[in-house]
């Protein structure tokens, strides 16, 4: 897991580097060596340098925009970085686009005499407008959730403060999705006062806030299905066991064809028993790596059936009656609020 760390930390610092020698360069190019460059409004004719330019300029204007969601919510690789590095990433991808928008209102003469000048752009162009196009398109899909009604109430299942991993009601922030049955399933990790979900080198279980917490019952029912014999399996970032994917869960039904699953528990720690009937926050049980997992985290799910299938079951959204939640700056006390990825939360 160390390794993980140091391969987005220097993956990150490195794309920072090149951007930020970007800056230097298109600055000196294009702001200190101005002499060189003409307004797009005071070019004479010349459509196809004008529009190539207001086509730069708006997929770099999309830049400024897309970046800060798409490393604040959508990017996966948030949790394992520093703060530090994730803001010098996003500081400098903002300054090399602002640049870029203001210098898409001058042009070179090299660009306006040179054909192969105008070939690079157009290709420039050509691949990052319709990507800035789908960013505008996936940009407001990162929110959508089910409406309240729709959904069902439930409460937290931890206490004190988590991360989601995966979770909210799109594929862009929650894998999940790509599976009916677990559409709106979330995947979540303790952290500690700096936003870390491990502490040292993160090879050992017990280097993980999440190993040993307690799980309480978010929901009100019956436990219809339960598991408590799989061993935790060792950390790892490839698949574990498949065999038994869920792990050690417990399975709790609340409502005419509604289940919910709590996944990956902690071995022989379940204090409930086939058939029981749970208030919500009762203990249920402890935390755990069982089942196909690469680091120990709560799964939790809602589905029509009570056995994990996903080819014929469907998932369901839920809210949470009441969360204190961080997406941004500060925290927000949200009634009925949904998690997404990289939402901070407490109860
Ligand atoms: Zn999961």
């Amino acid at each position: 897991m160390e390794n993980l760390v140091q391969i987005y930390t220097i993956v990150c610092c490195v794309l920072a580097s090149i951007i930020l020698s970007l800056i230097i360069y298109r600055a000196y190019k294009g702001i200190i060596k101005k002499e060189n460059r003409q307004y797009i409004w005071l070019i004479e004719g010349n459509w196809y340098v004008k529009i190539l330019k207001m086509l730069f300029g708006l997929a770099m204007l999309v830049a400024i925009i897309f970046a800060p969601f798409y490393l604040q919510i959508v990017s996966s690789f948030k949790s394992f970085i520093s703060p530090g590095v994730n803001w010098l990433l996003l500081a400098s991808i903002l300054l090399l686009s602002g640049l870029e928008c203001y210098l898409a209102l001058s042009v070179s003469n090299k660009l306006l005499n040179k054909t192969y000048k105008k070939v690079v752009l157009s290709s420039i162009v050509l691949v990052l407008l319709p990507l800035a196009l789908q960013c505008i398109y996936y940009m407001p899909k990162m929110f959508t959730y089910p409406s309240q009604n729709e959904c069902n109430s439930i409460d937290l299942p931890v206490k004190g403060k988590w991360l989601a991993g995966h979770a909210g009601g799109n594929e862009l922030v929650n894998y999940h999705c790509a599976y009916k049955a677990q559409k709106y399933a979330m995947d979540i990790v303790k952290v500690d006062e700096k936003g870390r979900f491990f502490k040292g080198a993160g090879n050992e279980l017990e280097d993980y806030f999440t190993m040993g917490e307690n799980i309480y019952a978010p929901v009100a029912g019956t436990v219809v299905g339960l598991l408590d014999s799989l061993p935790n399996v060792e950390v790892t970032l490839t698949t574990s066991d498949t065999v038994n994917p869920a792990g050690n869960h417990i399975v709790i039904k609340f409502d005419a064809d509604r289940y919910l699953f709590l996944a990956h528990l902690n071995k022989g720690t379940l204090k409930v028993k086939k058939g029981d009937k749970v208030k919500q926050g009762d203990l249920l049980a402890q935390a755990g790596n069982s089942g196909n997992t690469s680091w120990p985290h709560l799964h939790m799910h809602i589905q029509d059936k009570p056995v994990l299938d996903n080819a014929s079951a469907t998932g369901f959204p839920y809210r949470f009656s009441k969360i204190n939640k961080k997406r941004w700056f500060s925290w927000a006390s949200v009634i009925n609020g949904f998690l997404i990825r990289n939402d901070i939360f407490k109860n």
